[in-house]
């Protein structure tokens, strides 16, 4: 089977909640955001194609790793090579997880099983307007975003919900507050497995669209206070490098 992947980084200590692990970035995306850092890989081109069975080679050469998290651009676009890759990786014994931006919960359930771990980007208070302003979309899924959140919360998977905090953007606390709200309303406290909601700084050098380059990055300050408002166990904040647990 052929996949389209960008790149694969041997081992983080940075993506996967202390597990050591590869990190995995398919290639396609169906949103647009503005602040992305990963535009360049957006769009899937022939470059990108690879016979899954040699990335069970690099995973299974892999020592060194107790998980494995995809990411990308979009993971859930290549369902049937994430749950092919998905089933290698858990044949190992190893943790799995993914990165998404809530997009398909069909997929999702599909995928459900196999996830240890799944990442879920926010990226404003869940309404139309905010979040086509963020994404580039003209009609964001926001139902199909719901949908996903509710899966995840439901699952016996790890969930982190992260939020890229972007001034002017999203930044205040009302928005921050809208946000938890939703994942309140949708039983995100009544999770039995472990949860943490994660704000992140925004770094405009790389971000897509020259709007988002002109703005300055989250500062640490910004995100104590968000971090602060919150009533949530389990917040963290990721500043470069410096990822610091509330
Ligand atoms: S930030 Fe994520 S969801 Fe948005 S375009 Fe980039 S890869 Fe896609």
């Amino acid at each position: 089977m052929i996949a389209y992947i960008a790149e694969i980084i041997p081992i983080s200590f940075s993506d996967y909640p202390k597990e050591p692990c590869c990190v995995i970035f398919f290639s396609g995306c169906n949103f647009d955001c503005g602040y992305c850092q990963n535009w360049k890989i957006k769009k899937q081109s022939e470059e990108h194609a690879i016979d899954i069975e040699k990335i069970k080679e690099i995973i299974s050469k892999n020592n060194l790793i107790t998980a494995c998290k995809i990411s990308g651009g979009e993971p859930l676009l290549q369902l049937e090579a994430l749950l092919e890759i998905g089933n290698f990786v858990k044949s190992l014994g190893l943790k799995f997880g993914i990165d998404t931006n809530g997009s398909m919960p069909n997929a999702l359930k599909k995928a459900i099983s196999l996830l240890d771990l799944i990442s879920i980007d926010i990226k404003a208070p869940l309404k139309m307007e905010r979040y086509a302003k963020i994404t580039g979309l003209s009609n964001p899924p926001l139902s199909s975003i719901i949908e996903s959140l509710k899966i995840a919360i439901q699952s016996n998977a790890y969930l982190d919900v992260r939020i890229v905090v972007i001034p002017g953007f999203n930044d205040s606390i009302e928005d921050v507050k809208s946000i938890v709200k939703v994942l309140k309303e949708l039983g995100y406290e009544n999770r039995s497995s472990k949860s943490s909601f994660t704000l992140m700084e925004f770094v405009p050098e790389n971000a897509h669209r020259e709007e988002f380059r002109k703005l300055s990055n989250t500062s640490l300050k910004n995100l104590m206070d968000l971090a602060s408002s919150i009533e949530l166990s389990n917040v963290k904040i990721y500043h470069r490098a410096f990822p610091i647990t509330l």
